[in-house]
């Protein structure tokens, strides 16, 4: 396969989402120069007295965050999901369809310096937050209300994030959220018809063409999916079946979090600047039952193309017909391993 890989414009399957994107190698034969972009901005300071994520400050709705050492973890005051009232919505039509939707928002600093980000916080504060991950993803285990915990990061204006101050979310929902579904039936019917997990073996034949594997440390590895959308999207992965990250124990919480560093580290020297994404763990369900089809991963999509300012556009034959990307998943995944020997 490695060497077979097609020129000429072809599409590629994810098995994860069953959808096709359209790859088309001839449109960009452009090496990568290491772009010098101007740094993001400028230099933000340690504490901002108008940021609502600084530790002491108060945030829109009243409320004053304590004076917080590491991480933070308080409900959004303006949660997108609340906790279900009784009353509900079900609407049964086939053309005006509708179901309440009921859960709980999270917010979680990272650190209470402003200024930081993953990849300059400390290794042992970003495994800090990935136990922060661990201990609410057990907890929403716990209630019967939730069947699923998405943990997610917004970095970047340009991905709409309203604050620097490093942060992600949790947004755990009553409901299985669609993208997750497709996600699960995906990896169930692969467990169903050949024995294993689906990210198990992909994980498998990724470390054996090496083409796009980006990072690996004992425990994970970093992959620019054969499927990828975004120029630079890649994954985590686990090397061995992880159905959620509260199998993780301190080696791989450590090392997940090296993963997570390194990765957004290597982002920002692509382009010498601080590199936008959404990011975001998939997993089991947090409902009862095995989910034994499920392989924990994490997801970034970058939206950036060329430089700190040229961002990928999703329009015209993308919003109509289907995603089409020009650097193909390989040509990045060389990229990304030119800018991480650079990081370091
Ligand atoms: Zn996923």
């Amino acid at each position: 396969m490695e060497q077979g890989l097609p020129q000429q414009p072809h599409r590629r399957f994810n098995p994860l989402t069953r959808e096709w994107v359209l790859v088309s190698p001839h449109r960009t034969q452009r090496p990568w120069q290491g772009q010098q972009e101007a740094r993001s901005n400028s230099q933000r300071p340690q504490y901002d007295e108008a940021c609502y994520l600084c530790p002491g400050n108060s945030r829109a709705g009243g409320r004053k965050n304590p004076q917080f050492n590491g991480t933070f973890v308080f409900t959004n005051d303006f949660s997108a999901l609340l906790p279900a009232t009784g009353e509900s919505i079900s609407l049964d039509d086939p053309l005006f369809s509708a179901q309440s939707e009921s859960g709980i928002c999270k917010v979680i600093c990272f650190s209470p310096r402003h200024d930081l980000s993953v990849p300059y916080m400390d290794l042992e504060d970003v495994s800090a937050v990935v136990r922060v991950w661990i201990e609410e993803y057990k907890a929403f285990r716990k209630m019967d209300s939730i069947a699923y915990a998405q943990i997610f990061e917004n970095k970047g204006q340009i991905m709409g994030c309203s604050n620097p101050h490093p942060h992600c979310q949790i947004w755990a929902s009553a409901d299985l959220p669609y993208v997750v579904t497709q996600e699960q039936s995906s990896q169930g019917a692969y467990l169903e018809q050949y024995g294993t997990p689906m990210l198990v073996d992909y994980v498998n034949r990724e470390l054996e063409q090496k083409i796009r594997v980006v990072y690996e440390n004992e425990y994970f590895v970093v992959v620019v999916p054969f499927w990828a959308v975004w120029p630079y999207e890649t994954m985590i992965l686990p090397k061995s079946h992880h159905r959620s990250i509260a199998e993780f124990g301190p080696d791989e919480t450590m090392a997940f979090a090296d993963a997570y560093k390194t990765l957004t580290l290597t982002y920002d020297h692509v382009f010498a600047c601080e590199f936008p994404y959404t990011a975001g763990i998939h997993q089991a369900p947090t409902t009862a039952g095995n989910h034994d089809a499920w392989q924990m991963h994490m997801h970034f999509y970058p939206p950036l193309l060329r430089s700190a300012t040229v961002k990928k556009f999703m329009v015209g034959y993308e919003m109509l017909a289907t995603p089409q990307r020009d650097i193909t998943a390989e040509s990045a995944a060389e990229t990304l391993r030119r800018a991480l020997s650079l990081s370091r």
